[in-house]
């Protein structure tokens, strides 16, 4: 099979990562949730009592870091400095520091030539903000997920309730999905946005299966389409 790469974007709450898992499942390739390395670099200024906000010391931390994602158990697990960070970093308070080191330039261009590398030898599907518009801009598909704000904070209160990551108030997580949507959106450098030729599915009233099966439908209708093309070419 000819490598594929599927861009998912959008903002958080929207059912990136679990559809984004569902279909890499389906069609046997990786996923990669970009907004775990992040995450981790979020981590990593936080445990060093550095400023989420402060450019130069987050480009000295992201320089050399020693983050790695390494795929077992069926799951993608982040390392950093040799630790597996990858249930660490789901905290609202990491959360908004993903959103403020994502911001940053140096930290952007770090993590995408590690997102390149790892697309450059695989098929995979990509979840993040701005795959579509700047990490893969050739990748084969690309969708853009979006839902109603008060339901992608209910989808985060649930999950995190239902994991006891927090006990933080329903309130309280749309304010903080609220605060990502402004940093994420606003920010200067490959911001949150939708491809010129990106697909976006409102998925506010829509089960998971629902979009995964309309994922997979727009994909398979496309792969028969290019099939039919190649057997006309060279028949
Ligand atoms: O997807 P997730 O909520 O885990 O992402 C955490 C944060 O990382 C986002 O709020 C966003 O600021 C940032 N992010 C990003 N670009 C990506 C993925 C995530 O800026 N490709």
């Amino acid at each position: 099979m000819a490598k594929m790469c599927i861009a998912i974007d959008g903002p958080a709450g929207a059912g990136k990562s679990t559809v984004a898992k569902r279909i890499a499942e389906m069609l046997d390739i990786l996923y990669l949730d970009t907004g775990a390395m992040y995450r981790a670099v979020a981590l990593k200024a936080i445990t060093e009592g550095i400023d989420t906000k402060d450019e130069e010391k987050l480009s000295n931390l992201v320089e050399d870091i020693d983050l790695r994602v390494e795929y077992f158990q069926n799951k993608q697990h982040v390392f950093l400095d040799n630790e597996d960070v990858t249930d660490k970093i789901r905290t609202p308070e990491i959360s908004i520091g993903a959103s403020d080191v994502s911001a940053v330039k140096s930290v952007r261009l770090k993590m995408v030539e590690l997102q390149r590398k790892i697309a450059e030898n695989n098929s995979l599907v990509m979840d993040g903000r701005d795959i579509g518009t700047y990490v893969l801009p050739d990748a084969r598909f690309k969708f853009f997920l979006t839902a109603s704000v008060d339901e992608r904070a209910r989808r985060r209160y649930l999950e995190q309730t239902s994991k006891g990551i927090s006990n933080i108030s329903l309130e309280e997580v749309k304010k903080d999905i609220e605060y990502r949507d402004k940093n994420d959106s606003t920010r200067a450098f490959a911001p949150l946005s939708k491809a010129d030729d990106a697909i976006v599915i409102d998925t506010t009233s829509m089960t998971v299966e629902e979009v995964v099966d309309k994922i997979i439908s727009i994909i398979k209708s496309s792969e028969k389409t290019q099939d039919v093309r190649n057997s006309q070419v060279f028949s």
